[in-house]
């Protein structure tokens, strides 16, 4: 029954990293389960080969390729290992040996704890190859991979009809081009919210200026009759589009689901869990400016009763509580008197303190700081992109790097595999291989590089969207040249470069009113450049006053 002429490979292999956590993979455990398994089961003629202190991503182990050799010579019968990880973590040439090499050579090859005994047949062998082909795979890839699998519209093809704005291309189903008279519409719009405009504020400009609605824009495209008062947009429509991520150039489909399919209700995703690809079609609105829109709407402006709203509503925030910090007004003749406090004082009811600060002063430091940037910027900009780029880069290049790194792994391994199919075909073909075992290896390839194209199309994506933050620099460098010489601000140009102030509570110590304000910029979020330390850090002395 078994060919005692041959020789019984006992193989055993433990790397560095194994060493510290896995007693049970210590040589000697190997090598006393090897013998154990090997004389119940009739083997002898035994060679124990050991790789102590070699890593299993690669073969270039002196012990391995021992075997290798009484393998090729036809010396060797059979060659058990603990487990598959024990042989080979790489899941290619695992596979070249397990499936190709071994069987040309009539060698029986034995995975004890997996399970896999090529006599007995390979339908759980090959399971087992898989779930090393896992454990090779980060665990946060894998995770990713399945986030996108759930996604059949992976090649930025759009799953639903164009938005007001585009239009189908018609050479290229589930691809869109823009309609350049509607985008313009889009783009107004957007224009109108960073300048500080509500959805209902918008509504009503763009019938002042007698836009079409999207309705009755597409009835007049259909030629048909226009809808009554088509010039009267509704809020809904405003928000809709402002809400709208496609205006981006991206495709983004999964932005709802429903519990079970049983559920008909469709429930909003979590952004991380859409599926978004950039670039898929021409951009109608800049992702900064987008972006920026939905901060804004985030922190939704309410009219004071004054009709008055802060330049800063939304904007501020209190360093003690983190709460925003309310506009409010009072009657005077010179308006000197709106200011803001911390939402969470309550007139001294809540729980912080007023952090008390006047429109005007926030308004004349932040001309100045704002004019002290550009300043800055403008009189040398390369020195500042270089700056830039060294903060930005520190935490973000390795793991550009590691992304690049990671596409040219899956890419090279997806040719490989590739090349795996094409000598799996000749193998069959030379009737090396079995039709039922070609085909269900050839299948096992292919699922494989199909989630390997997956993982290369979700890498892509991530590559490109770090080297998009870079872009940002470039927005900012054109805001500073746009308001080259600002002498005053305005909603849009508060809104274009201010992120967030942060407001500390003033101190009084000294007998001046000290406060503090932290200014954070658009673009340059949590960037801190080293040369301009007190432009992100400002004071300002007051007399005391009696409102504080
Ligand atoms: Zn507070």
């Amino acid at each position: 029954m078994l060919d005692q002429q041959k020789i019984t490979i006992l193989y055993c292999r433990l790397s560095n990293e194994d060493q510290s956590d896995q007693e049970s993979n210590s040589i000697q455990n190997q090598r006393t389960l090897l013998t154990t398994y090997a004389q119940s089961h009739g083997y002898n003629n035994i060679k124990v080969l050991v790789d102590d202190g070699y890593t299993g991503t690669n073969f270039n182990r002196p012990g391995v390729q021992e075997g290798f050799e009484l393998v090729k010579q036809g010396l060797v019968g059979t060659w058990i290992v603990k487990d598959m990880s024990r042989f080979g973590r790489d899941y290619l040439t695992v596979g070249q040996y397990t499936e190709l090499i071994f069987p040309s050579f009539d060698v029986r090859f034995i995975a004890i704890n997996d399970g896999v005994d090529s006599a007995v047949g390979d339908t759980d062998g090959f399971t087992a190859i898989r779930n090393l082909f896992n454990e090779w795979y980060p665990k946060d890839t894998s995770k990713k991979v399945r986030a996108v699998l759930r996604q059949k519209g992976m090649s930025g093809q759009h799953i639903g009809k164009p938005p007001y704005g585009y239009q189908e291309d018609p050479e290229r189903k589930g691809y869109w081009i823009v309609d350049p008279e509607a985008a313009a519409v889009v783009a107004h719009i957007f224009d109108l919210s960073i300048a500080g405009k509500g959805p209902d504020q918008i509504a009503r400009h763009l019938e002042k200026e007698q836009v079409l609605t999207t309705r009755a824009y597409y009835a007049k495209r259909k030629g048909k009759p226009l809808p009554d008062k088509p010039h009267h947009w509704n809020n809904n429509s405003i928000v809709g589009i402002l809400e709208r991520r496609e205006y981006t150039g991206c495709t983004c489909n999964f932005k709802t689901y429903s519990k079970s399919y049983k559920l008909k209700k469709r429930i909003p995703n979590d952004e991380k869990d859409m599926f978004i690809l950039e670039d898929t079609q021409e951009a109608i609105v800049p992702k900064v400016v987008w972006d920026r829109v939905q901060e804004l709407r985030k922190n939704k402006r309410r009219p004071v009763k004054a009709q008055r709203q802060g330049l800063f509503s939304g904007l501020l925030f209190c360093s003690d509580c983190g709460s925003k910090l309310h506009f409010a007004t009072c009657k005077s003749f010179d308006g000197k008197q709106d200011h803001y406090v911390c939402a969470q004082y309550k007139s001294g009811r809540g729980d912080c303190s007023a952090h008390y600060i006047r429109e005007d002063v926030l308004r004349e430091i932040t001309l100045e700081r704002i004019q002290a940037v550009n300043a800055y910027v403008r009189q040398d900009v390369e020195h500042f992109r270089e700056e830039w780029l060294r903060c930005r880069r520190k935490d973000q290049e390795r793991s550009i790097r590691d992304g690049q790194k990671r596409l040219k792994q899956a890419k090279k391994r997806l040719d490989d595999l590739d090349r795996l199919i094409q000598r799996l075909y000749e193998d069959q073909v030379l009737g090396n291989l079995s039709m039922e075992r070609y085909k269900k290896m050839s299948a096992g390839y292919e699922s494989e590089q199909e989630q390997l194209r997956l993982e290369i199309a979700d890498l892509e994506g991530w590559v490109n969207q770090q080297q998009e933050m870079d872009d940002n620099l470039d927005s900012f460098i054109a805001l500073v040249n746009k308001y080259v010489d600002v002498t005053e601000l305005n909603q849009t140009i508060v809104n274009e470069y201010i992120h967030k102030i942060i407001v500390h509570a003033p101190d009084k110590s000294s007998g001046h009113r000290v406060q503090k304000v932290e200014i954070v910029w658009n673009f340059l979020e949590e960037v801190g450049i080293p040369s301009l330390p007190t432009i992100l850090n400002i004071q300002k002395t007051l007399k005391a006053q009696k409102t504080a």
